[in-house]
Order: C-alpha cells, then sequence, then structure tokens
C-alpha cells in the first residue's frame, strides 16, 4: 500500500480525515457492556468510522436503545441486545441475535467490566467469583462465540480493554487485579493461536477514567492516584475509544498480542 500524497495539492482532500485504511464501512463490531462508559465511547467511535455496532446491556435497557436510535437517525446501523455477559448461554444467544441483525461479527470488544474491591479479609467467594466471571471467564465466553467465523473470513480484530491494576494493583484488588491480568495473558496467548491467520488480538488499558466505575472510588484515593499520572488529569472515555478503534481497522494491521496504556503516562 502507498499513500497517495496527491491529495496535499487539494485542500479540499487533505481536509477529509478519513483514508481508506481507517474506515470501518462494512464491518460488523460488538462492544460488551456497550451501553455507558467507556464501552459507549468505543460503540460510538466504531459506529463513526462506519462499523454496524451491537451492544449489550444487562439491565439499564434504556441508554442501549437510544445508542441504537442515535446511530440509525445519522444512517449507521446498530442494533442492542440483552445479556449476562457472565452466564455462557446467554452470551451464546446474544451473538447469535447480534449476526442476526447485524451480520458475522469482524470486530469483538471485551469491554464489559466490574470491581468488587476490598481487603481479603473480606473478600469472599461471592466478590471474586463476580469478577473473574465478567471480567474474565466471559472474554473467553465472546471469544468463543466469534473466533470461528473470522478465522474463516481470514479477517477479525479482539480488542479487550484491561487495567493498569494487572500490574500495578491498588489494595484490595485482589479479583479485579487476578482478572485483568488473566485477560492480558488470554490476550499474549490468543495472539499466538491467531497470528498469520488475519486475525489480530491486543488489550488496552485505561487509566483514571471518568465513568460510573471511577465515581465509586474515595475522592482522597483518587487525589492519591492522580498523583502518579504525568499527564496531570483524569482522562474521558472518548480518548480511549480513538485509540480502541484505530487498532480495529487496517491501519492496525501489524499490531497483535500487544497491551497499549492510555493512562496519561502512568506507565
Ligand atoms: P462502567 O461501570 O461505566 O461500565 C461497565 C459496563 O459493563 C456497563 O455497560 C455494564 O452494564 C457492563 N456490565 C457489567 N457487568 C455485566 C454483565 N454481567 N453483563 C453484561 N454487561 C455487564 O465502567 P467503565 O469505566 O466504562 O469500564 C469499562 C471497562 O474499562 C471495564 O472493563 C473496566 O474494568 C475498564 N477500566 C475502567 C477504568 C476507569 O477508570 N473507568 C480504568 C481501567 C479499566
Amino acid at each position: 500500500m502507498r499513500y497517495d500524497l496527491r491529495a496535499l495539492a487539494d485542500p479540499v482532500a487533505a481536509a477529509q480525515p478519513v483514508s481508506s485504511e481507517l474506515s470501518l464501512t462494512g464491518r460488523v463490531a460488538v462492544v460488551t457492556g456497550g451501553s455507558r462508559g467507556i464501552g459507549r465511547s468505543i460503540a460510538e467511535a466504531l459506529a463513526a468510522k462506519g462499523a454496524a455496532v451491537g451492544v449489550m446491556f444487562r439491565e439499564r435497557e434504556a441508554p442501549a436503545r437510544e445508542f441504537e436510535a442515535v446511530v440509525r437517525d445519522a444512517g449507521g446501523r446498530a442494533w442492542a441486545g440483552q445479556c449476562d455477559v457472565g452466564d455462557e448461554p446467554s452470551v451464546a444467544q446474544f451473538f447469535e441475535r447480534a449476526a442476526d441483525a447485524l451480520g458475522p461479527i469482524d470486530i469483538l470488544v471485551n469491554n464489559a467490566g466490574i470491581a468488587r474491591d476490598a481487603h481479603v479479609l473480606f473478600h469472599d467467594r461471592v466478590k471474586w467469583d463476580a469478577v473473574l466471571s465478567v471480567n474474565l471467564d466471559a472474554a473467553y465466553y465472546c471469544v468463543r462465540a466469534v473466533v470461528r467465523g473470522m478465522l474463516l473470513r481470514r479477517w477479525g480484530r479482539i480488542i479487550n480493554v484491561s487495567s493498569p491494576s494487572a500490574r500495578l494493583p491498588l489494595a484490595g484488588q485482589i479479583s479485579y487485579a487476578s482478572s485483568k491480568a488473566g485477560l492480558e495473558g488470554l490476550t499474549r496467548a490468543l495472539s499466538r493461536d491467531l497470528a498469520g491467520k488475519g486475525v489480530l488480538v491486543n488489550a488496552v488499558s485505561p487509566g483514571l477514567i471518568e465513568t460510573e466505575m471511577l465515581e465509586m472510588m474515595p475522592e482522597s484515593a483518587r487525589a492519591e492516584h492522580l498523583k502518579g499520572v504525568p499527564i496531570g488529569r483524569t482522562g474521558q472515555p472518548h480518548e480511549v475509544a480513538a485509540v480502541v478503534a484505530f487498532l480495529a481497522t487496517d491501519a492496525a494491521s501489524y499490531i497483535t498480542g500487544q497491551v497499549i496504556g492510555v493512562d496519561g503516562g502512568l506507565g
């Protein structure tokens, strides 16, 4: 592929931001937990690049329906379905319905996640199982639901949303940190299974991002945490979404098995 530099001589063409390798027109994406927070931003970024986008909601249907309506009103294709991502039969059923509505899935973003932070003494089996099932088991279920089709079509993108807690956990995060470390292991190992077959697997690791999840963090802990962020501020969901959307495109064709920090330099 050669870049067409003739566009530089034409100010109108040069002002067009989307080259074909950054476009997702004709692709079908699913974003788990895509109705709010980082997932919603990712779903919007993928739709803005031309992908048909499916999102799931567990209980709160209204924001998911609103996403569907916004994309459809703008001339795009979107679909929302109910799913408990920690439950394998529910996931299998969700992906069948998503494929019926939108077509075969090309792009999977494993974004849904929960935290149940507590000191190990209070970190009971209920918390542990809940976090591991939504943050790690779910990614395995979703991958298994779409990977065969991606391999048959020899094109696919799987993007997992991890966390710096995989490497730099806070106190109380035994389940969250373990789940995200596992998700990064899954990312690297899966990339090896699929490398050379057109299916690329990466993770993004967002730092402190302004969502409902961050609202649960006490103000003091947040201020303490921010001291370690070189850029010196929290991030916005769209700053994570932009990287995920790029990884989904053909422009990212030589990137696999990576965990990319979107964390203001936290490292
Ligand atoms: P959020 O709480 O706003 O959104 C989480 C999403 O996951 C929601 O849409 C929710 O419905 C969905 N979800 C949870 N359990 C589910 C289930 N059983 N079935 C289906 N969907 C389910 O949080 P967020 O900040 O947008 O988090 C998105 C991802 O980013 C998570 O994986 C989280 O661990 C990660 N992350 C967030 C931050 C941050 O600062 N916000 C930092 C690092 C990583």
